[in-house]
């Protein structure tokens, strides 16, 4: 059992902020809890003498304009999937990818800060938000600062990220999958987005995170599947989804 000194739920990012930045003891920020608190039980993560809950700081809304969406960082997978704009995004694409990273349980948790924080290498639904051109939203406790999925890493331990943004626009989708069943994980996946002079995919399992297509491929090399089975097989997943999405 992980003994935790310290748990924190504050109101504000700032104050938020400002418990990450202590240096008398190391705090961590808890938003779903899915990752983090398997991780403390188990002790694969050391050197964490407490958490500060984000479930207060009223992040978990989504919104959207003609030409944006703002996904805040504590809305769940679930949230996502029910709602009627990000929801039906390009043909449902965020529902459909949802739905792969887990049971509904777990959906109903893990939020999409979380997701984005941990970048799993086969998260289809982080491959979904590369696809869609979403950009992070990080903040200091008094400046935000956008910058793109594709390039993204945590300024700093004291960074939080607060939301994700996704331009708008009339696209289409298709999503293809390689896993031992249809209800596991992927090996390998892919999602395509097309339409509006837009055609961006985005892969699964051949990275240390999901990426878009066309940069250099570092596939692992594990039991689920070897470099050279993954890299043959993004390329069948990669036409599949472009198929689809034609
Ligand atoms: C059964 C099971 C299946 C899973 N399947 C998948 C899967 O298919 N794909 C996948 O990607 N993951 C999977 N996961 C891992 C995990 O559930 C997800 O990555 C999830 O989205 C994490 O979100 P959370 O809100 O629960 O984060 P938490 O567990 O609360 O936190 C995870 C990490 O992110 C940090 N963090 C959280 N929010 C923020 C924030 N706003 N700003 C900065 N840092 C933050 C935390 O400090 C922690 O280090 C699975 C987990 C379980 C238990």
């Amino acid at each position: 059992m992980a003994i935790l000194a310290e748990y924190h739920k504050p109101q504000s990012v700032a104050e938020a902020v400002a418990l990450l930045r202590r240096t008398d003891v190391r705090l961590r920020p808890l938003a779903g809890g899915s990752q983090l608190v398997g991780a403390l039980e188990t002790r694969t993560l050391k050197a964490v003498d407490g958490v500060v809950d984000l479930a207060g700081l009223g992040l978990h809304r989504i919104f959207a304009t003609i030409a944006l969406l703002r996904i805040g960082a504590t809305a769940t997978l679930s949230d996502v999937s029910s709602h009627s704009v990000a929801g039906a995004l390009a043909g449902g694409i965020l529902r459909r990818t949802a739905a792969c990273e887990g049971p509904v349980n777990l959906r109903n948790a893990a939020t999409v800060g979380g997701l984005i924080a941990c970048a799993e290498m086969d998260s289809e639904f982080y491959a979904a938000l590369l696809a869609l051109n979403a950009s992070v939203i990080v903040s200091d406790g008094r400046h935000e600062t956008s910058i793109p999925l594709p390039v993204f890493a945590l300024p700093s331990s004291h960074h939080l990220i607060i939301a994700v943004t996704l331009p708008i626009r009339t696209l289409r989708a298709g999503h293809a999958r390689i896993a031992r069943t249809p209800s596991d994980r992927c090996i390998v996946a892919a999602v395509a987005v097309m339409g509006d002079g837009v055609e961006r995919v985005a892969l699964c399992g051949v990275g240390e995170r999901p990426l878009l297509a066309g940069g250099a491929l570092t596939p692992p090399d594990n039991w689920k599947g070897s470099a050279e089975y993954r890299l043959a097989m993004a390329d069948v997943v990669r036409h599949r989804a472009l198929t689809e999405a034609r």
